[in-house]
Order: C-alpha cells, then sequence, then structure tokens
C-alpha cells in the first residue's frame, strides 16, 4: 500500500511541477526554497517508490542499492525538514536592514548541519527487521536520523511559536498542516505499525503548499497588487506634490501679472514702460499655461480627471473663443474667419470647460504655427431632437506650416514637437494636443489632423452633447463687459493672509470705485463683517490659524449674514470650482485673476449689465 500512495504522490507532484515551472513565477528567496522543496520531495518520492520496487521483487534486503536507497530516504527526509525549517525562518524574520545578513547565517547553520549529519547516516550501520508485510529498518544510522528529524520538528514548531506574531496566518498553515499530518502518522503507525508514511506525509505538505501560499499565479497576482498600490501611492504623491507647486508658483504670479496690469494701465508710464509689462503679462501666461498643462496631464495620468457636465449656451462659448485668439494672432497678416451654424441649439449639456480647453487648444496652436493667410474656426452640428443629442463637429483649418507624415502619427504624444529649429521661437511644451486627446476621448469624441506640410493643417474634432433645448436661455449675454462707474461706492471686504496679494487685488480693484476694506486672516475678517456692511467678499482659502473654508463657516454663522463670498484662491485645480461651491461659496476665482472672470463675478453679485 505504501508503494502506490508513493507512486500516486509522485504523479501529483509531478503535475504540479509542471505547472509551477511552465508559470511566470516571483523571483523571491521563499519562491525558491518552495522550489527545491518541489525538486527535493519528488526525488525522495522517486527513492521511496524505488526501495518499494526492490522489497516487492524480493530483493535481498542486504543488497548495497537497497541498503543505500533506505539511506538516502532518511538523508532526502533531513534535508526536506532543514529546508522547511529554513522556509520558516525566513517567513518569521522582520524586514530589517541586516535579515540578509541573518538569512544567510542561518542557512550555513542549516548547511553545517546537513554536512554533518549525512555521513553519519550513510556511514552507520543498518539492520532490517522483517514483519509480514515490510521491512523496517533498524540501528544507529536510522536513530541519528530520527533524532535530528525530531529535534527540527521541535525547532521549526518553537520558532513559529515564539514569533507567532510576525508570520502571517496564511504563511503558518504549512507548519499546522505538518503537526497535524504528524500526529496522523504517529497515530497511524501504532494500529498499522508496517506503514511508512513519511514521505507521503511530507509530500501532502508540499501540494498543500501549492494551494495555500506557493501558488505562483496568486502570488503573482498578490506582487502585481503590490506593485500597483505603491504605483498608486507614488502617483498620489506626484499629484499632491504638483498641486502644491502649481499653488506656491500661481502665487507669486498672481503678484506678477497683477502689477504689469496696473503698470499698463497707469497713467505715468511711458510707451516703452508699458510694451515691458506687456511683455510681462505674456512671459507670466505662458508659465501659466504650462503649470496648467502639467497639472492637467499629472490628473489624466492618475485618472483624476472628472466630467463635470453642465447646460451651457454654445453660440457664446464658441464666439467667445473667436474673441479670445484674435489678441494670439497679433500683428500676424492672417485673416481669422469664423463660420459658426445658425442651427446650433440654445442649449447644449456637456463639460463646457474642457470643451472650451480643447477647441482653444487647437485655435492656439493655428495662431501659434500660422505666420500669414488665413484661420478659418468652422462649427457645424447635427440636432437629433428624438434621441436629444447634438452632434458637433469643430474644424480649425489653417495656411501655416503643416505637418510632415511621419511626424502624424507622433503629434498626439506627450512632449512631441516637431521642426525644432522653427519651434525654438515659438513656446510650447508638446502637452498641448496630447491633453486635447485625452480630453476629447474622455468625453466620448474623436480628433483628426489632416496636413499638407508647408501648406497648412486642418484639425477637426467631433464631439456629442445633450440636447437640452433650441432656444437660448433668455437674458444670456455673449459679453462680460464692466461698468464701473455702476460699483462706485460698493464695499468690498478682502481677505487674504499675504500683504502682497492683498495689494494685488487692490490694485485691480481700484479701477471699480469700490471701497476696498482689508482684512489679514479670517479673524480679523470676521470681526470687520460684524461690525461693518459689504457687498461682497473675496476670501483667500490657504491662510494660517483658520482657512477660508473655517472663516465662511463662522461667517454663516452671524445671524441674518447674506454677503456673496467668492472663494479667492491659487489652488487652481480641474473640478475645485465645485469642491467651493459645495463649502457654501457663491463663486470661485482663481489667481492669478482673470480680468474676465472677475468682470463675471462682479457683474453677477454686484449687478452689471
Ligand atoms: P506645443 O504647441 O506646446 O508645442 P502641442 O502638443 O500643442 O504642443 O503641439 C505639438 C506639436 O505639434 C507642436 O510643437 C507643433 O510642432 C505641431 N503642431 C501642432 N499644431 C500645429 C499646427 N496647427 N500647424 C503646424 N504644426 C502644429
Amino acid at each position: 500500500m505504501g508503494l502506490y500512495m508513493s507512486i500516486s504522490s509522485l504523479i501529483f507532484i509531478g503535475i504540479l511541477m509542471m505547472d509551477f515551472f511552465s508559470k511566470e513565477r516571483v523571483n523571491n528567496i521563499e519562491t525558491r526554497l518552495y522550489k527545491y522543496l518541489l525538486i527535493l520531495t519528488s526525488i525522495g518520492l522517486s527513492l521511496d517508490i524505488f526501495t518499494g520496487i526492490l522489497y516487492n521483487l524480493n530483493v535481498d534486503y542486504n543488497n548495497f542499492f537497497y541498503m543505500i536507497a533506505s539511506k538516502l530516504v532518511f538523508v532526502y527526509i533531513v534535508a526536506w525538514l532543514l529546508i522547511f525549517a529554513f522556509y520558516i525562518k525566513l517567513i518569521s524574520m522582520p524586514n530589517s536592514e541586516n535579515r540578509n545578513k541573518k538569512l544567510y547565517s542561518s542557512f550555513m547553520i542549516f548547511a553545517f548541519i546537513f554536512i554533518i549529519v549525512t555521513p553519519f547516516i550513510l556511514i552507520l550501520p543498518v539492520h532490517y527487521i522483517e514483519t509480514d508485510a515490510t521491512i523496517v529498518p533498524k540501528g544507529i544510522s536510522m536513530i541519528i536520523a530520527y533524532i535530528v528529524s525530531a529535534l527540527l520538528i521541535i525547532y521549526t514548531i518553537g520558532l513559529a511559536i515564539k514569533n507567532r506574531k510576525i508570520i502571517s496566518k496564511r504563511k503558518i498553515k504549512p507548519l499546522y498542516a505538518l503537526v497535524i499530518l504528524l500526529i496522523v502518522n504517529f497515530l497511524a503507525q501504532n494500529f498499522f505499525p508496517d506503514l511508512f508514511l513519511i514521505n507521503f506525509l511530507l509530500s501532502l505538505v508540499v501540494i498543500f503548499m501549492y494551494f495555500t501560499i506557493e501558488n505562483p499565479d496568486v502570488k503573482m497576482i498578490k506582487e502585481l497588487n503590490m506593485a500597483k498600490d505603491q504605483a498608486e501611492k507614488a502617483n498620489r504623491a506626484k499629484s499632491e506634490f504638483l498641486s502644491n507647486m502649481s499653488h506656491e508658483i500661481r502665487t507669486p504670479l498672481n503678484a506678477i501679472v497683477g502689477f504689469s496690469e496696473c503698470l499698463i494701465e497707469s497713467p505715468n508710464l511711458d510707451s516703452e514702460a508699458k510694451d515691458h509689462a506687456k511683455d510681462i503679462v505674456d512671459a507670466s501666461n505662458n508659465l501659466l499655461e504650462i503649470v496648467n498643462g502639467i497639472l492637467d496631464i499629472s490628473k489624466i495620468e492618475a485618472n483624476k480627471m472628472e466630467i463635470v457636465p453642465k447646460e451651457y449656451n454654445p453660440k457664446e462659448v464658441f464666439n467667445g473663443l473667436c474673441k479670445l485668439i484674435i489678441p494670439r494672432i497679433g500683428a500676424k497678416p492672417i485673416e481669422f474667419r469664423s463660420n459658426i451654424t445658425e442651427d446650433l441649439p440654445g442649449i447644449l449639456k456637456g463639460d463646457v470647460g474642457k470643451l472650451k480647453q480643447v477647441v482653444l487648444n487647437i485655435l492656439t496652436n493655428a495662431a501659434k504655427y500660422t505666420d500669414r493667410g488665413e484661420i478659418i474656426f468652422s462649427v457645424s452640428c447635427i440636432n437629433r431632437i428624438d434621441t436629444k443629442k447634438c452632434s458637433l463637429n469643430i474644424a480649425v483649418k489653417d495656411t501655416g506650416r503643416g505637418i510632415k507624415k511621419e511626424d502624424i502619427n507622433k503629434l498626439f504624444n506627450k512632449f512631441e514637437r516637431f521642426d525644432e529649429d522653427q519651434n525654438t521661437s515659438t513656446e510650447g511644451t508638446g502637452l498641448g494636443l496630447a491633453i486635447t486627446k485625452s480630453l476629447t476621448e474622455m468625453m466620448g469624441g474623436r480628433i483628426t489632423v489632416s496636413s499638407n506640410y508647408g501648406e497648412g493643417s486642418t484639425f477637426r474634432i467631433n464631439i456629442e452633447q445633450d440636447l437640452i433645448s433650441m432656444e437660448a436661455p433668455v437674458g444670456s449675454s455673449e459679453e462680460i463687459e464692466i461698468d464701473y462707474s455702476l460699483h462706485s461706492g460698493k464695499r468690498i471686504l478682502v481677505v487674504d493672509d499675504s500683504k502682497i496679494n492683498l495689494k494685488v487685488a487692490n490694485n485691480i480693484l481700484r479701477p471699480y470705485n469700490f471701497t476696498i476694506v482689508e482684512a489679514t486672516s479670517g479673524f480679523e475678517a470676521l470681526e470687520l463683517a460684524e461690525t461693518g456692511t459689504f457687498d461682497l467678499i473675496l476670501m483667500d482659502i490657504m491662510m494660517p490659524k483658520m482657512n477660508g473654508v473655517e472663516c465662511l463657516r463662522r461667517l454663516k454663522e452671524i445671524p441674518g449674514f447674506d454677503i456673496p463670498v467668492v472663494a479667492l484662491t491659487a489652488d487652481a485645480i480641474e473640478g475645485q470650482d465645485e469642491k467651493y461651491i459645495q463649502a457654501g461659496f457663491n463663486d470661485y476665482l482663481s489667481k492669478p485673476i482673470d480680468r474676465y472672470q472677475l468682470n463675471r463675478v462682479l457683474n453677477k453679485y454686484l449687478g452689471g449689465k
């Protein structure tokens, strides 16, 4: 019976080995030890089968091969237990600096035990006692093997008990299995003294390990999950770093743009100085675009970019974009023509912020990479009233330098810029089209390009939006213009801990003839709001001791408080406006303050055109 058990175990171990070796494995010491255990078990079982066959063939048990094979079985058991003990030692060692050193010395001790014990087992005498069913080896050689094995099992169990807090419950399972099987073996041998089950039991432990902790698939998945967690952690750290950096860069930029704009408007400066100030504003805006681009791409890569659908008037949006692009063309001999269909519905629903961003980017590129000729911006649409969908077709055609055929495929890759010799004079990072493509696809749209090198290019965006109404909303205005006289006398409270930011805000707000009151902390703002009356509060978010959100919460606790509060922050990250509105702010302005947005906010809360 023992022989059949060993044969079936060997077949099973063989199948496991085929599976184990055919799969990609995690390359760590545990897996390598398990590999040795598998190989060793198959050798041990083969030896066992060999002695079994010799016995069945009635070979004289004093035969040299029989003796050597049966002694080798005991060498195998000692080696198996040594590897198993080393395995338990390995999993009970915490991750420390000198872990490898400690492991190495344990390995040397185990190897030493093996080298000392093996010759004793092989050289010392053994004799056999024949029973009805089998022959049992006896003698000093066997006694040594038994004693070493028993000591190793006791050592392993002791090690596991001592380090039970370090070893994970899952990994200790094979040891439980070994102990239980040894008890079973002990009991079984009491009833059937002829049964030599040890080899069979050791292979059961190996099989058990395969199905619990050493399965290559499970290990690989665990390893991949760990790598994924680590990558996600690193990515979070990167996004956080980028958003902090963007905040840090925006704050001084706010001052640079703000003061330069004041210089441009100042009546006391000559035109050369004003030109320099204009250049400073242009350069700062470029820097701002780069900061925004890096922030966008890192958000896209971290899968943190969200689609935020809102209702909008498409005519207003596309006409607004035309107005924005004309100053970008500047004095170049380019005719800009827009061809926006009259069929555009009055109200569409989609992520209008991202739509503007992608269209503005291809318009800006056309303006950047065209020196003369024309840029045609056309928008057409197919309205499907039954499904309430509107398919927008947006095209920007230019007579610029065009793109070489071989470059077209790389066009939407990050940091890819072409014609470096010509490009050095044109600002850019090569991020724009990568962001444009990702955003367009996130919105369910498609961007394509056709170009003739030296003649011009056409970028087309096709995107579907929800059709809310064919009628334009009443009272919508395309212009955001400000009537400065309208606001004279209105009282505005500006809250910012940075003196320089207060000065910038003061300068920007000066033409509107407001009465501006400054607060340098949340506490001061609370005091002022309680005693004075204000028409609007502009509130910085990041302030020490009491931040803007907390200050707003306390302001709202003042009985009868109904002053609109607008968040004013350098934290210009996608979706932040929603966050501030959820926090109870009426609106949101990002730094550097964009005059267009400022006018929008002032008109909305102070009443304008
Ligand atoms: P950037 O403009 O910041 O360099 P983009 O990703 O927007 O980055 O564009 C990548 C490259 O594609 C540009 O550097 C330019 O070489 C080329 N390109 C983009 N748009 C046009 C265009 N309309 N005409 C010619 N080349 C273009």
